[in-house]
């Protein structure tokens, strides 16, 4: 075996993961900690400064309720998001972290996030839960602050640039976990009394459009894994909504955000024949009732009315950047400097929603010469991702907050501490957590900080370090390092070291992956589309996949991050095609259509298709769990 230090961390509160999430829990376990004498730990796989989805910096917050203005209730923020996940949400869930949210932003601010806000020193609105802002260093600024809470404090230590493996167990309980130094020869072994799962949503489980120069261009960053469902499913916790992708419609091939274009901007989207496909194709979402006759209308079924007219070759389909803008300075028009000064704002409002987070688009339109005031642009469907914080749902299936269950949810929703999985003593939030889809970054920060008070609670009642075993960290050790041994072994076998018979480099083994997924999963150049056929031949292909697994093999430790990443991302994506196929109906079109059974089945899949796998068996089971509501239904 590769020679390898081994560090052992002994800690109460371990929290993966440096992203939004894990932040909030951060700040929030610091203060716990402190007051009950405990020591948390958090392990980023990368720097958390500029880790995570947040990295690039937003434009906006997507997630403020304005309790305190009552501009909206709780109940407001549930309805919305129930309709727009067509009924498939857990209320409870998503109303705890509705009605923590705005404190959260309120920190933000606190700790100098610019956030825009008018002649009156009111938040200036994108849309009704979104609230525009300066974001460029919107990951730093709160980063900043859960460094200071953990450091400052002395309760906590922070490791970087350690990429988390696996779970360790001690039967039923998780007691910990296992990962590897990307910069140094060092294995991990963390062992916690309670362990937060905060490690991101995955990409580049299916083939992405952007390949070969423009290859890592994708909307979600490239660093998210599946590492979260990885954890979570290995240490056998009930996972939910793992069918549940999310297809964003971006500004074509660099992905820039369409948010502040629709909701600020007011832009339409048209075809190249100038037709609307929200107008033309209204009456279509009758067939999709009763989510598709409310506002806003579901993502997905936005989505699908877009792709109805790109399979009807209207394509491709324009952002109406020059009429957007023109209309509002149209309310200048009579005044020549005024209308060019209102112009030349909007302009750089333009410019900058892209250079706060997406900076590569501001780089295509200038490469391309584009100038938003003057032509539109092209918008299209991005391959699929798993986020369960935005507008998927993906993640484990975890306990709600015990204040807000009626006494017929409470049986099925609550098991003692909130954000808990079915795994004791592990916490999930942010996209590791389930059916509770649009927190975004201020949500995701929110159940950080609600997930770590429940594991300190945990902590106090189960105070004693669990049992590991020193025998299966030693295998698991081997197991994970072996990419490195195989290529050590083999590398003299062929010139070429990129292709040799005994073994597979992860980005040939990422390509084969995503081929399946594309293919057999309904990605895109399958116009998201399969059917029971395809899926069952996708597991099959899976299956083989999974025993070539064996035969990874990594140069350098880059390579073995490589490695365990597509690890993370198959199982990710098995999870998927497993579920895809028990949900006998297809629900969500515009993510994924199964043609086999092309409409919507309320009466019998009006339910959470959950699946669970067993790691001593190695076999999954599937299951159904009922909705049931913590507010009165359309109130
Ligand atoms: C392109 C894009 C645009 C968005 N726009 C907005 C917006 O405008 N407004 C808004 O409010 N929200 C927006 N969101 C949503 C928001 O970014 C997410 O909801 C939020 O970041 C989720 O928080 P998280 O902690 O779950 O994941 P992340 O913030 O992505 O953090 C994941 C963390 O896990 C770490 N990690 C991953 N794998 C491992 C491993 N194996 N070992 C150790 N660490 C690991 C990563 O390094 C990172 O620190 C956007 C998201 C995307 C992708």
């Amino acid at each position: 075996m590769a020679n390898f230090e081994t560090v052992v961390v002994e800690t109460d509160l371990l929290i993966l993961g440096g992203g939004m999430a894990a932040c909030g829990a951060a700040v929030e376990a610091a203060y716990w900690a402190k007051q009950n004498g405990l020591k948390v730990t958090l392990v980023d796989k990368a720097a958390v400064d500029r880790s995570g989805a947040v990295a690039m910096g937003l434009s906006a917050i997507n997630q403020y309720v304005g309790l305190r203005d009552g501009a909206n209730t709780v109940q407001d923020y549930v309805n919305y998001v129930r309709n727009d996940l067509m009924g498939i949400t857990r209320e409870d869930l998503v109303a705890n972290i509705a009605r923590h949210v705005d404190s959260t932003v309120h920190l933000f601010e606190k700790w100098g996030l610019p956030i825009w806000t008018d002649e009156n020193g009111a938040y200036v609105h994108e849309g009704r839960w979104q609230l525009m802002i300066n974001g460029e260093s919107y990951k730093v600024v709160v980063a900043e602050a859960a460094k200071n809470a953990l450091l400052a404090s002395g309760v906590g230590e922070i490791f970087e640039r350690v990429f988390i493996v696996g779970p360790l167990m001690d039967g039923d309980r998780c007691a910990g976990a296992v990962g590897f130094s990307v910069r140094e020869n060092k294995f991990y072994t963390f062992r916690a009394k309670a362990t937060l799962v905060a490690m991101g949503g995955a990409v580049h489980v299916f083939k992405p459009r952007s390949s070969g120069e423009g290859m890592g261009r994708a909307w979600y960053p490239p660093w998210n894994s599946g590492s979260s469902a990885y954890f979570t499913i290995q240490a056998g916790a009930e996972m939910t909504c793992q069918e549940v992708r999310f297809i964003p419609v971006r500004f074509k091939d660099a992905y820039g955000p369409v948010g502040a274009w629709f909701l600020l901007f007011k832009s339409r989207a048209t075809n190249s024949q100038g037709g609307d496909y929200m107008v033309e194709r209204r009456p279509e979402l009758e067939n999709w009732a009763p989510y598709g006759r409310v506002k806003p209308v579901p993502a997905n079924l936005r989505n699908y009315l877009g792709m109805l007219d790109i399979m009807a070759g209207k394509g491709p389909i324009y952002m109406r950047t020059e009429e957007a803008l023109g209309k509002i300075a149209d309310a200048y028009k009579d005044d020549e400097k005024a209308y060019k000064k209102k112009m030349r704002e909007l302009e750089s409002e333009a410019w900058e929603d892209f250079l706060d987070m997406t900076i590569s688009q501001a780089i295509l339109w200038a490469a391309t010469n584009l100038q938003p005031e003057e032509r539109s642009s092209e918008i299209a469907a991005a391959e699929p991702y798993f986020i369960g914080s935005h507008s998927g749902a993906s993640g484990a299936w975890v306990s709600g907050p015990e204040d807000l269950q009626t006494p017929e949810t409470k049986a099925e929703y609550f098991w003692g501490y909130g954000h808990m999985a079915t795994v004791k003593g592990l916490f999930c939030a942010g996209d590791a957590s389930g059916a509770s889809s649009h927190k975004f970054s201020s949500g995701s920060h929110a159940e950080g900080r609600i997930a770590a008070k429940e594991a300190v609670k945990f902590i106090l009642d189960h105070n004693t370090l669990p049992k590991t075993d020193a025998a299966a960290i030693e295998a698991l050790k081997a197991q994970i390092l072996k990419p490195l041994d195989v290529y050590e072994q083999h590398k003299a076998g062929t010139t070429d070291p990129e292709i040799n018979p005994n073994y597979m480099k992860p980005r040939m083994f990422m390509f084969r992956l995503q081929k399946i997924m594309d293919e057999y999963a309904g990605g895109i150049t399958a116009q998201f589309t399969t059917n029971e056929a395809l899926l069952k031949r996708g597991l099959e292909l899976l299956a083989f996949l999974k025993e070539d697994s064996e035969n990874l093999a990594a140069a350098d430790l880059h390579e073995l991050m490589r490695c365990w990443e597509n690890m993370h991302r198959m199982w990710q994506a098995e999870a998927h095609v497993r579920t895809v196929l028990f949900r006998e109906e297809t629900r969500w079109p515009g993510y994924y259509f199964r043609a086999d059974k092309p409409k919507m089945d309320e009466e019998k899949w009006h339910v959470f298709a959950n699946c669970k796998y067993d790691p001593e068996a190695g076999s999954w089971e599937m299951l159904t769990r009922p909705i049931l509501h913590v507010f009165p239904q359309g109130g």
